[in-house]
């Protein structure tokens, strides 16, 4: 079986974690392609180097100089360099690269650097070849990942190849312009190599032992998930869990490779699995995970006989189309419909903007809105076999003194979604865990 790793940030923080890396890839044979992101924290308060490089950026467009934070960017690889004893001149490479950032003046490019420098040095420790992802991982010209390129050409590259070391988080546009993945983005570069590897199984090595069934900065010590289906993670990934990106399991989905989560500071510990959901057996809990995300704004929209009005939503959708404003849920009821938007796309004036033309366009009874709301997001393929699970979680809620600003139960009966003030989002993650947790443990 061929086993694709990819390795995060903190794996990859210095020279010591690398060669911890290393050690993972050369115990085992069928560890043949890895992934690897920019180096990461090495301590609470420290900067990750995709950081310093999107400041490295921002100095170049303001004075045309890399400045202080290309220097900090240099420091940290050099320092692996030398902790590792590579023969490898790191110097050369960042005078190159310094002199590329300058020309090429992109966002992307300069971004990209972190992975691009961590995986040259990856290739070189372990002694195997570097594929630039530049080369291989291909977007379209709107920025949308092109798959059927991109794999036949990582195939392509990878064939003969018994090791590898690719770049993760980038790849470049039909121009060969770099073009980056969202933030965590290596996540879905070593999902893509899984594929195009015909992988039986996608390791993603990170800082944790799995996926725990809330966030650990949050509730302490919450359990280990030791499964969970392609469903389930995309919920809680995109709900907040960000252990993986919410875009990983696309590329591995068609082909049906499973993804184990795995700790590289614990390598025996088994991990979480994540699983085709047509090949995922159901663990028993009502509840798989809990997961959240702060600050979105709630548009809520009355109107007595929507449910008759044709062409209601069409309406108000035509104003937020206007504004390319995208929502995160639509609740509705019979002469209700709310919408869920991250306050980042309201700013400046926008939501006023926003309510004045739903005013104009569909005249409701009442229009308001609520800011600083924070999503709380149940999930488990449990919940649809278990009756009153909503009765217990807003139980819980109610308990813990906190008021629901909105409710949105996904069809699916994967999900529940609440909305509460940011100010309660710690308070009701602790209650909704302790209803589904502690008495399962
Ligand atoms: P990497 O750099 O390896 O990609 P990330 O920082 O992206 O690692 O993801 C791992 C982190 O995700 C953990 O250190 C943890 O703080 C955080 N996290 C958030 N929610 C969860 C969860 N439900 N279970 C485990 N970790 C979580
Ligand atoms: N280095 C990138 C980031 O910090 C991508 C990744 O780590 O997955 O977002
Ligand atoms: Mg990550």
């Amino acid at each position: 079986m061929i086993k694709v790793c990819k390795f995060g940030g903190t794996s990859m923080a210095d020279g010591t974690n690398m060669r911890r890396v290393a050690d993972i890839i050369r115990s085992d044979e069928e560890r043949r392609y890895i992934v690897v992101s920019a180096p990461g924290k090495r301590y609470g308060g420290d900067i990750k180097v995709t950081d310093l490089l999107y400041e490295t950026y921002r100095n170049i467009q303001k004075h045309g100089v890399t400045g202080e934070a290309f220097q900090k960017v240099a420091n940290r690889f050099c320092g692996i360099v030398e902790e590792l004893a590579l023969p490898f001149d790191i110097k050369e490479v960042l005078k190159e690269t310094e002199k590329e950032l300058l020309r090429e003046r992109s966002e992307a490019f300069a971004a990209s650097r972190g992975e691009y420098l961590s995986a040259r040095i990856m290739a070189a420790l372990l002694n195997v070849p570097f594929i630039d992802a530049r080369d291989v991982v291909k977007f379209n010209d709107a920025g949308q990942l092109n798959g059927e390129l991109t794999f036949s050409l990582l195939k392509e590259a990878l064939k003969g190849k018994r090791r590898a070391v690719v770049s993760g988080f980038y790849g470049s546009d039909p121009e060969g312009r770099v073009v980056t993945f969202s933030r965590g983005g290596s996540d879905i570069s070593g999902a893509i190599v899984a594929r195009a590897a015909g992988a039986g199984l996608y390791e993603n090595w990170t800082d944790v032992s799995g996926f725990m069934a809330c966030d650990p900065r949050i509730v302490p010590n919450p359990q280990q998930i030791h499964s969970m289906s392609y469903k389930e993670l995309r919920e809680l990934s995109y709900m907040g869990a960000n252990v993986l990106h919410s875009e990983s399991i696309f590329p591995v989905r068609e082909a049906d490779i499973p993804i184990r989560i795995k700790n590289t500071f614990r390598p025996e510990d088994a991990g979480t699995d994540i699983l085709p959901t047509s090949k995922y057996k159901f663990s028993g809990r009502t509840v798989t995970g809990i997961a959240g995300k702060k600050n979105f704004t709630v548009i809520f929209i009355e109107k007595s006989l929507m449910n008759a009005a044709v062409g209601f939503a069409h309406k108000v959708l035509a104003v937020l189309m206007r504004h390319g404003i995208s929502f995160e849920h639509m609740p509705s009821g019979i002469d209700t419909l709310s919408f869920v938007i991250d306050n980042e796309q309201l700013k400046n004036g926008v939501l006023d903007e926003v309510c004045d033309e739903i005013r104009t366009a569909v005249s409701p009874d009442n229009l308001r809105t609520y800011d600083d709301v924070a999503l709380i997001a149940v999930v488990g393929h449990g919940m649809s076999r278990n009756v009153g699970t909503s009765a217990r979680l807003f139980d819980a809620i109610a308990r813990a003194g906190v008021n629901v600003r909105m409710i949105d139960q996904g069809s699916s009966e994967l999900n529940i979604i609440v909305g509460v003030d940011n100010s309660d989002y710690e308070r009701t993650l602790n209650a909704v865990y302790d209803e589904f947790f502690s008495e399962q443990a």
